[in-house]
């Protein structure tokens, strides 16, 4: 069926109430009804005490008597976060399904409420852990009681060079607030306060630009869409750019202070701490990508001429290449394809995920009046996976449930597998499963192509996908580390200096084939990722890192799978880059990078031979 068929224009959206119950997620696996969830609170939240969890108190001054009392406080800690999450997570998802529901956005602030009442009434513990003296905490690591927690507490110690004493940690803690304004003053701006000039199409007739229209904009076979739309976006971030340079300037002195009072060495460094990930990871990814540059250069080469233009231009990137091909399908099909894809990972794995996508409902299909738009997966210890979608049918919700749905086999197989403190996989590695998911759809999809339409249609697909997820946010991610060090250095930001770096960047990327048009020179400050301290890299690692991961269990090499499945099954117990290793990549080593990128030109020289 195509995505046409499915979603007739006239159609409009359904109220909440109109959606049969089948599919809808089962949110009442977690609480039967809001009576329950209050129950729970009461039990758990108390917000008339105060403190709203008096037991933890006598720890403070019974703790360091033993190994065991440790554990007790580290156990009540972990049983009180446990029945708080879950609390969240209901009213997250009763929030999200209906945002306008007064209820749910009531119960929504109130357990966030709590949860920073949590994280008050406990912020001592870690600093008096640390006071111990070296000699101690290795002890108590080492403690046979405290067994269960052992790298939990590892990753506390950790920090110890890194944490102030309690009374600098608490003027810090005073200043949170207020640090966080630049990132605020950026979400007001991007998401509310900026307005842009309207697209004219060819045919002389306005569209309204938002941010959500501009994707499909880029995506519009009328060159003059996409071209209007690109100009018209970024004119309307030059309007403001002393401004967005200022805010980029603040988030980036945040860092700075940070950094500089926790004594790291650099800010890329105070970053990738926490997750034990070597500063090299990261400029091994750039050094990698940018060795096979000249493969982006030849698909810039090979797209200009399939498209038949004197000149391409950076809106003509997402422009399609093929005409008419429609690989859209209704929610059911794409179960069945879905499903049918992961049968290399086994039986047990394949009906775990027939069940969350049919009857144990973890997914919340369609839209409806006020759902939160866009879609994730989400769910806590003790409830399934659920994933929010908007699904309508086209070739790209087909490809989002299936990564929604890696994602949530990740949280169950990490949920059933590990305890509490250690099932929360960690965001280094969180992308993995989920293209890993994308990648096995997209093979088992090509395997049913019966035209080369279709064939082209997918494989070009994929190839913007890399770009897209590797190659843009290293790209990203070399700006990135490029403003930290000027702001290090003390260097002045303007939006001249910000500006000739990223168009600079940008020819070196596309090459000289490209035409790389000036507005692009702004880009950067519509970006809210560069709000994310070192976040963008990880898209570029995951990518790389899910593709050497499905290569490898594709190919049917001996005991992939296997290791894939504990890779999944791992959680947190043990650090990222270890947990990868498991699975049998090492992002150490700039193979994995290398190995995606030769994979790129493969594709492109694939499209190149099918369309000419
Ligand atoms: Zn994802």
């Amino acid at each position: 069926m195509s995505a046409a068929e499915i979603l007739e224009p006239e159609e409009r959206t359904r109220n909440r109430e109109e959606i049969p119950v089948e599919d809808r997620w089962n949110v009442e696996a977690l609480y039967p009804s809001w009576e329950s969830w209050e129950e729970g609170m009461k039990l758990w939240g108390r917000e008339k005490n105060e403190p709203h969890w008096p037991e933890i108190a006598p720890f403070r001054s019974q703790w360091s008597q033993s190994p065991i009392k440790l554990r007790e406080l580290i156990e009540l800690l972990l049983t009180i976060d446990r029945e708080l999450t879950k609390l969240y997570t209901y009213a997250h998802l009763r929030h999200d399904e209906d945002v306008g529901n007064d209820a749910a956005k009531g119960a929504y602030s109130r357990i966030m409420s709590l949860l920073y009442s949590f994280r008050q009434e406990t912020a001592w513990v870690e600093p008096e852990i640390l006071q111990l003296s070296d000699d101690n905490l290795k002890q108590l690591i080492n403690d046979p009681a405290l067994a269960p927690y052992k790298l939990h507490l590892e990753k506390i110690v950790r920090q110890k060079p890194h944490t102030l004493s309690a009374q600098e940690e608490e003027l810090l803690a005073l200043c949170g607030n207020s640090l966080e304004t630049a990132q605020k003053a950026f979400g007001a701006l991007n998401n509310a306060d900026l307005k842009f000039f309207p697209v004219v199409d060819s045919k002389g007739k306005e569209r309204e630009l938002t941010h959500g229209k501009y994707q499909l904009y880029l995506r519009d076979k009328d060159r003059k869409v996409r071209e209007c739309a690109f100009k018209n976006l970024h004119q309307a971030f030059s309007s403001h750019e002393n401004t967005l340079c200022e805010l980029i300037n603040g988030q980036i002195q945040r860092h700075l202070i940070e950094m500089r009072a926790r004594k790291f060495s650099s800010c890329l460094d105070a970053a990738l701490f926490p997750h034990q990930i070597d500063t090299s990871v990261y400029t091994a990814l750039i050094q990698a990508v940018r060795k096979h540059l000249p493969s982006l250069h030849h698909y810039v080469s090979v797209r200009k001429k399939l498209m038949g233009v004197p000149e391409l231009h950076l809106y003509d990137l997402y422009a399609p290449l093929v005409n008419d091909v429609d690989m859209g399908m209704s929610y059911p099909e794409a179960s069945e394809q879905i499903i049918d894809s992961v049968a290399i990972l086994g039986k047990s794995y394949q009906e775990s995920l027939r069940k969350g996508l049919t009857s144990e409902r973890w997914v919340d299909r369609y839209e409806n009046i006020r759902k939160r738009s866009g879609a994730y997966s989400s769910g806590c210890y003790d409830s399934m996976p659920y994933i929010l979608m908007n699904y309508h049918g086209s070739y790209n919700d087909v490809m989002t449930l299936t990564h929604e749905a890696g994602h949530s086999m990740h949280s169950l197989l990490s949920r059933s597998h590990q305890p509490y403190q250690y099932a929360q996989y960690s965001i280094f590695v969180a992308e993995v499963a989920s293209t890993f998911h994308e990648e096995l759809l997209f093979r088992h999809l090509l395997a049913q192509t019966k035209t080369i339409e279709q064939k082209a249609f997918l494989i070009n697909q994929k190839i913007d996908d890399i770009r897209a997820t590797l190659l843009r946010q290293t790209m990203f991610a070399e700006f990135e580390l490029q403003l930290h060090e000027w702001a290090q250095k003390g260097v002045p930001f303007t939006p001249a200096l910000l500006k000739d770096a990223y168009l600079k960047l940008n020819q070196e990327y596309f090459g000289n084939e490209m035409c790389v048009d000036s507005e692009v020179e702004i880009e950067w400050a519509r970006i809210p990722h560069f709000y994310y301290n070192f976040y963008v890299y990880q898209y570029a690692t995951g990518i790389s890192a899910a593709h050497a991961l499905a290569e490898q269990v594709v190919s049917g090499k001996e005991g992939a799978k296997e290791k894939y499945l504990q890779f999944l099954s791992a959680g947190c117990s043990l650090y990222p880059i270890d947990v990868l290793n498991l699975a049998g990549v090492d992002m150490r080593t700039s193979e994995p990078v290398e190995a995606a990128m030769r994979r790129f030109k493969a594709l492109v020289d694939e499209l190149e031979n099918l369309l000419s």
